[in-house]
This record gives C-alpha cells, structure tokens and sequence, in this order.
C-alpha cells in the first residue's frame, strides 16, 4: 500500500496539520527543501522520521535566495515525483506553498545573520543566506518543528540557520545530516541534472580533491594552505572556473592559519555553467571517496 502524505500550500494548512499533530502529543520533525528530490533529501527525510513522531516537509523554490543572474527560473521542478517519493520516505505531510503565499504583498522583513553569512558562499552570492534565513524563519513559524534535519552538502547554510535558531531564540534543535554520495563519490545535488555526461565525469575532480586532503590530514598535515592546496591540484584542472577552495574553522568559518582538530574544507566551483559546492569535515568526516 502507498504511504499517506497530504499535501497543502498555505501557512495556515500547514500550521493546522501540525497543530493536530502536536495536540494528538507527537512531536513535529521539518526538512525544508526546493524539490527536485533526491536520495540525499530521503535520507534527511528518514532522519527526521526517527526523530519525531510527525513529519513535515516543504518543497519551496525561494526566489529571495537566488541572485538576479542565477538559476531561479530554470531551477528543476517535480512537484508529483517529489510528493511520492516523501510519501515513501515517511513524510506525514508536505507543505508546498507559492511565492505570494510565503512573501504576501507589501512584505518588507528580512533576517539578517551576520558572520557566518560574510565568507565562502557570501563573497560570491551576497544577498542568498538573507534569503535562506528569512524563508527558514517564516517556514519554522508556520511548522513550528521541535527538530529541523539540514544537510552538511550546504555546511555554510546549516551554520547560518543554527545561528539564527539560536539568536531569534527558536525552539528547534538543528540537526546536521552527512553528505550523501553517488557510488563514484559525486554529492548528490539537484543542480547534476544540469550536467553533461561530460561535465559530469569532469565534476568528480572534485570529490577526489577532498579526498586527496583528506587523506593528507589523516597523514598528520595540519597546514591550511596544504591542505587546500591538495584539493585544487585536482578541481582546477577540471574545473571550468573556482570560486574557492577553503579551509575554515568548523564552527566559526573563521580563517586559519593552523588546524587543530577539525576544520571545514569547502569548496565551489562551476563545471560549464553548472556552479557545484560540495566539502568534508577534516577530523571529522571519512575520506570521501570508498575503497573499491
Ligand atoms: P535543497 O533542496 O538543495 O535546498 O536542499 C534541501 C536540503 O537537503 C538542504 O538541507 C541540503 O543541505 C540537503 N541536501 C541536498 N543535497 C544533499 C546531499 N547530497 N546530502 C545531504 N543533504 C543534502
């Protein structure tokens, strides 16, 4: 039998569903997501399900997040895929609003996080984490989630909403989730289905870089620029351009001149015109790449 999933598309649907949900003393888990659905969005899915006793997910394009040259318009979109396969991965109910829905005429506040926001991804899309944080915000106001799942493919990102959790003094414990990988290593991604068979081979460069400096950390290196070092020697010959390759404090994102412990290694790159981000937890994370 094909699990039960509603579907609605206002806030107050939504607010409702897990109102009854909460009144019936279930606990609400939320993955937010812009659809196009994946096996790395499934398993946040199941995360949650673990977690909580109702599950809510969202499927929202948010146009406040991408810059005027960016993929808004042309972003994938499977809106009944998407709905079966959450149903599969046991979401009780997805929340899958319009534009006019989240952002009502005359909408004029935004959330601002500082920090965090200000290297990495914000050098290169300086208004997209205010986007992120405000659509983050609106759609924990009308879930009301106890526990929201986010990936670690967008580490900048779960950084930036655990701030802002915590600075607007939300109750709801963020969790992280592992990248999920391809068999051969590539991070799932909606935006691979921009890419050529071509592009897609070239695109694993990537992956083996952070794997390269993963394992240089395992060997005792514990300079930055080294570190860094090893993932380009293989992205930037693959790469069409790079936008970084970067080695920060996990918590902070602050620049180091040493790693302790554990440090982010992030990196974003276009291969043609497709832009990919994808990273590993040194000290933390497993050398990306399986033995085969
Ligand atoms: P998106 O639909 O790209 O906005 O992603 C929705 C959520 O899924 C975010 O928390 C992402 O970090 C997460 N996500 C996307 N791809 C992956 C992946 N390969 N592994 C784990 N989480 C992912």
């Amino acid at each position: 039998m094909t699990p039960r999933i509603v579907v609605v598309a206002s806030p107050s649907e939504i607010r409702a569903a897990c109102d009854a949900a909460r009144s019936r003393g279930a606990s609400v888990g939320f993955v937010p997501t812009m659809g196009a659905l994946h096996e790395g969005h499934l398993a946040l899915a199941r995360e949650a399900r673990r977690r909580a006793g109702f599950v809510a997910a969202s499927i929202f394009v948010n146009p406040t997040q991408f810059g005027p040259n960016e993929d808004f318009t042309r972003y994938p979109r499977d809106l009944e895929g998407d709905v079966a396969k959450l149903a599969g991965a046991g979401v009780d109910v997805l929340f899958a609003p319009t534009p006019a829905e989240m952002y009502p005429p005359g909408d004029s506040t935004r959330v601002r996080v500082e920090g965090v926001t200000a290297p990495l991804e914000g050098t290169f899309r300086p208004t997209h984490f205010e986007g992120v944080a405000t659509v983050v915000a609106k759609l924990f106001a009308a879930v009301g989630p106890c526990v929201a799942v986010f990936g670690r493919k967008d580490y900048q990102q779960l950084l930036v909403v655990r701030r802002m959790a915590r600075d607007l003094l939300l109750p709801v414990e963020i969790v992280g989730h592992p990248i999920v990988r391809e068999a051969d290593g590539l991070a799932l991604s909606s935006r691979n289905a921009y890419l050529s068979a071509e592009e897609r081979a070239r695109a694993l460069a990537i992956v083996r870089g952070l794997h390269a400096a993963a394992l240089r950390f395992e060997a005792g290196e514990r300079d930055p620029r080294a570190l860094e070092q090893a993932a380009r020697a293989s992205i930037e010959p693959a790469a069409t351009s790079v936008d970084y390759v970067e080695a920060r404090d996990a918590e902070t994102l602050a620049p180091l001149t040493a790693v302790a412990d554990r440090a982010v290694l992030a990196v974003a790159c276009r291969v043609g015109t497709t832009r990919l981000i994808d990273n590993v937890v040194l000290g933390e994370d497993p050398p990306p790449l399986r033995p085969v």
